[in-house]
């Protein structure tokens, strides 16, 4: 049914990158087999998942949404590819994205834009926009996304599904082709809370192979979607209500508090006081880990390799020029000029310095309040072409999705209705680790 309907619908959508058609049936017989003699069903059995293209899978090209790693078939799978196979899931394809997950509207992918299956002129969000879109357009069951800034969040509010970035740390980013790695999540993009509950589990966990990530118990967070919210503290931040959202926006998440109160939770309006720096704060530090990290590709190790190159700095300035966007471009020259000598102090360390004044924000909040909610975006889905010759504009989008990655807190988009007849994503955020009442809400509301 899933290939079918990718088949059907992915010429105009165009979400996905590459398709795993023939093993993707393989594996689907092969899991009918063992069912057949007695085996048992994982947690996934047998549901069809999209992956984005920047998690590595064994043998199934990833891009990364970019000409570089046009040719790269990586040898080995992602943690996350991993735990969802040990859970029975299988993969119908690769995701399209932003080249190396850089934007926030599909169209810095270096292949083809992907289109919202609300209203096919306007953009699906980004950077994870494949994957948002694709389980929009009922084309896999679930995806995975990654989160850097708003990557999932963003998208799935603009596509009327289910985003979850989980708290930094508890799932394995072994695997992701790291953009920020100090930012960076996996996390599920599903049609609903149940499901994202669903893959939490499968993919939440320690791993010994990323340095991050966190040693924790993992809840059963099936069993918290209690459907209670009584008697629970919510805080609404006026920075994310004020200057810039769109007026229906902010009456769909005033309409999603009043419900919360009927449910017999409360709410009261917040400040977290230093909204207004993180987005200059985000792009410095996410540019600055961005050059550094994107310095792996020189044509040698990885991907694409300029032809006849004269000698080995022209290998390398030739295979980056051909082989990267420009955004690509922008940032790594951005995080390159401020992690230089003599900038650095003044950029980078500044921008940490207010990372940390963000962080105590939330934990301040977070000593009231159990959940935090606003907005996803500012905005609905806006129209393909409509910002993309203006950088800054664009990076003012994730004005409420920023701050919660720069803290590294849990947070979950949920579709709260529409404005002009596009979907409103509603975010729910929660303390470190306790994803279970980020959760526990966003499934008591749906
Ligand atoms: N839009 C943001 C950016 O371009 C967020 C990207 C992300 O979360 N990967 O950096």
């Amino acid at each position: 049914a899933s290939l079918a309907r990718i088949a059907a619908t992915d010429s105009k959508v165009g979400a996905f990158l590459t398709l795993n058609e023939e093993n993707a049936r393989n594996e689907a017989a092969a899991l009918d087999a063992q069912l057949a003699q007695g085996g048992e069903r994982g947690l996934l059995f047998g549901i069809p998942a999209g992956i984005k293209d920047n998690i590595v899978t064994e043998g199934l090209r990833t891009t990364c949404g970019s000409k570089f790693l046009d040719n790269y078939d990586p040898i080995y799978d992602a943690t996350v590819v991993t735990k969802l196979r040990a859970a029975q899931s299988i993969t119908v394809g690769k995701l399209n994205m932003d080249e190396f997950a850089m934007g926030g509207s599909n169209e810095n992918s270096a292949y083809h834009p992907v289109r919202n299956p609300w209203a096919l002129d306007r953009v699906p969000g980004g950077s994870s926009g494949g994957s948002a879109a694709a389980v929009a357009a009922g084309q896999a069951y679930f995806t995975l996304g990654s989160d850097t800034g708003g990557s999932i969040r963003q998208p799935a509010a603009y596509c009327g599904v289910v985003g979850l970035k989980p708290t930094y740390g508890l799932v394995s980013r072994f695997g992701l082709v790291a953009f920020a790695s100090s930012l960076d999540q996996i996390g599920p993009i599903t049609k609903n809370v149940e499901d994202s509950a669903y893959v939490l589990q499968a993919i939440a966990g320690h791993d010994g192979r990323d340095s991050t990530s966190a040693k924790v118990d993992i809840p059963d967070y099936l069993s918290a979607l209690t459907g209670d919210v009584k008697g629970l503290k919510i805080g609404v931040p006026k920075e994310y209500m004020g200057k810039g959202i769109d007026p229906q926006v902010k009456e769909r998440v005033l309409e999603a508090l009043k419900v919360f109160e009927s449910m017999g939770a409360q709410w009261e309006e917040i400040s977290l006081p230093h909204t207004d720096y993180a987005v200059a704060s985000y792009y410095l530090l996410a540019s600055s880990e961005a050059s550094s990290n994107l310095s792996r590709f020189d044509g040698v190790r990885y991907g694409v390799r300029a032809d006849n190159p004269a000698n080995l700095l022209d290998l390398y300035r030739r295979s980056r020029s051909e082989g990267f966007g420009p955004e690509v471009k922008r940032r790594i020259m951005l995080g390159t000029y401020a992690l230089s000598s003599g900038y650095y102090d003044a950029y980078y360390k500044k921008a940490q310095q207010v990372r940390t004044l963000i962080k105590r924000d939330f934990d301040q909040a977070f000593e009231k309040y159990d959940l935090i909610i606003g907005p996803t975006a500012p905005t609905a889905a806006f129209k393909i072409g409509e910002q993309v010759g203006d950088p800054l504009t664009m990076y003012l989008n994730d004005i409420c999705t920023i701050p919660v990655s720069l803290a590294g807190v849990p947070a979950i988009s949920i579709p709260c209705g529409t404005a002009d007849g596009l979907p409103v994503g509603l975010q729910i955020i929660g303390k470190h680790f306790d994803e279970t009442t980020v959760l526990r809400a966003a499934h008591a509301f749906e």
